[in-house]
């Protein structure tokens, strides 16, 4: 095999019990960034980054101007110099994994490379600066760019309309679900339950939960697919919709989805479409063809916007005409004069669900990736991710066990039944993969394979890559057989080893405290007197 690996580099044999974090000896390293304190610990009184000039004005008395509002002391600050600050943030940038470092093959969440061009245009100054209350006239621009990004998200979906309003997927879903619930209101009832497939991402049965709706489980078939008995047993006058996610969670396409849409239509029921794996899609099908009724689509996803670290994102909601009426409040619209605005008289709407108009920044992003590619372009990228997953499926099927048979889509799902027999689990394998410098897969999800390995390279993955992925995790697999403590007890080259899972979930320490003793930090008078 690949010789990729400097063996030096990564650990062989388990380390000696995991070092606490707190309090432990820093480890001694030639790497400076491995050695970072707090920025508290970094403090000492009266640094500052900055100098001002004498005040060549009068004084102004602050309690004066603020009364109460002025703050005597800031509590405990850290107090430092510039290039402290400086040193002290970039080092710890350095600490954390990035797609623009390496690969995530998470599954489920379309990690994908963000063209730089996408940055470039959304920095450009007219768009960057542009203001939300800037009025309509001066805002054609950007009308514009929401216009032309629904077309192109339409002419991709097959749908009719689409609000770009929801800030994530999940907040998709609680749109289109909405929407669905407004549809059967104004038909005289809002109808009772929403299936929900057993392989579907938590965020579907969440949303139709909060909704209002009953969630009804729907069990997958042997080749993790809707089974259409079931199906039918399950549609009655009481189901709201189906949310079904195609490819399915598992990678796997419903090859039967028209068959889907006509038992639900056929009882009045719709059919949402969980549109986060569209990254399989664009290009050669569309939902609006194969009868989904309304879905959304994650632009940080599928559209290459950044994505990660907790925002910002973009979840618009496409859906077919006889959802327009209940599109979120305001719709972008083409006014009787021919120029472009909001339309905020929309009576059976289900209101606004985003301040402004969503996540502008995003939809730059998105509208770059999709004329940079173009439809050609676009078409290759889904093949090539469908190809990569699959050349991954090849290579590793024998050293994993693969629960599924059924072809892949752009992610394969493994799981760690042959390595469970040596104790080695899903999340152990997760974590050895840090030690080869790679983020991990997504760990046990979906829930219904046991100990699943879920794994989508996407397209902006070289064969190189690939390969070095596919080198680590059949090392890994070897390791799980002959060495199976080490591990089980990785990562063995990370700054913080194993963590308390659970007492990072249920007790985490988020902030640090001030001991006791620390003196707050005085307003000085410099300060005071601005
Ligand atoms: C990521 C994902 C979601 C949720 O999208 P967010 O933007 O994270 O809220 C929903 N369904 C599926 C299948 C997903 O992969």
């Amino acid at each position: 095999m690949s010789t990729a690996f400097a063996p030096l580099e990564i650990p062989t044999e388990p380390a000696a019990a995991a070092t606490p974090f707190v309090g432990a000896p820093r480890k001694a390293t030639t790497h400076t960034s491995q050695n970072e304190g707090l920025i508290f610990e970094k403090s000492s009184p009266g640094k500052k980054a900055y100098r001002l000039s004498e005040l060549d004005v009068p004084a102004v008395d602050a309690a004066a101007l603020l009364g109460d509002a002025v703050r005597e002391n800031l509590g405990v600050m850290p107090e430092m110099s510039e290039i402290e600050i400086v040193r002290h943030f970039t080092r710890l940038s350095t600490w954390n994994y990035a797609i623009d470092l390496g690969m995530f093959p998470l599954g489920s969440c379309t990690m994908k490379y963000n063209g730089r061009v996408n940055e470039a245009v959304s920095r450009l100054e007219g768009i960057a600066e542009a203001h939300p209350y800037q009025p309509e006239s001066l805002s054609q621009g950007a009308l514009g760019i929401m216009k032309l990004l629904q077309d192109c998200l339409l002419e991709i979906t097959g749908m009719d309309t689409i609000t770009l309003q929801p800030a994530a997927g999940a907040h998709g879903e609680f749109t289109g679900i909405l929407m669905v619930r407004a549809y059967h209101e104004s038909k005289g009832n809002a109808r009772k339950t929403v299936l929900v497939p057993d392989s579907a991402h938590g965020t579907n049965p969440a949303t139709a939960a909060v909704v209002g709706y009953q969630v009804k489980n729907l069990k997958s078939n042997a080749e993790g697919a809707i089974d259409l008995d079931e199906l039918r047993a399950a549609v009655d006058e009481d189901t709201a919709a189906l949310m079904l996610t195609n490819p399915s969670t598992i990678g796997v396409f419903e090859s039967q989805v028209h068959e889907i849409a006509e038992i639900l239509h056929a009882k009045g029921a719709l059919l949402y479409m969980d549109g986060a794996n569209m990254n399989a899609l664009v290009g050669k099908t569309r939902p609006g063809d194969f009868g989904a009724d309304v879905m959304h689509l994650n632009l940080h996803k599928t559209f290459s916007t950044p994505h990660g670290g907790g925002g910002p994102g973009s979840g618009p909601v496409a859906c077919k005409a006889l959802l327009e009426p209940f599109l979120p409040r305001p719709t972008v619209i083409t006014k009787t004069d021919g120029t472009l605005g909001f339309d905020h008289d929309r009576p059976q709407s289900v209101g606004r669900v985003r301040m402004f108009y969503g996540n502008f920044g995003m939809f730059v992003r998105a509208l770059a990736y999709t004329l940079a590619n173009g439809p050609d372009g676009l078409r290759q990228t889904t093949e090539d991710a469908v190809l990569n997953a699959n050349y991954i499926r090849a290579k590793l099927e024998g050293y994993f066990d693969l629960p599924y048979k059924t072809r892949s889509m752009h992610e394969v799902v493994f799981s760690d039944k042959l390595q469970a027999k040596n104790g080695v689990k899903t999340g152990d394998m997760g974590k050895r993969l840090i030690d080869y410098g790679f983020h991990a897969y997504t760990v046990s999800f979906p829930m219904i394979v046991s100990g699943a390995m879920m794994i989508e390279p996407t397209e902006s993955e070289s064969r190189e890559e690939l390969d070095y992925l596919i080198d680590a995790l059949q090392q890994i697999s070897r390791e799980a057989a002959e060495n199976p403590e080490l591990v089980k007890t990785a990562p063995h080259s990370t700054r913080i080893r194993r963590l308390d899972e659970t007492a990072a979930a249920r007790k985490p320490v988020l902030r640090w405290k001030a001991p006791v003793a620390a003196e707050p930090m005085q307003v000085d008078t410099a300060a005071k007197e601005w």
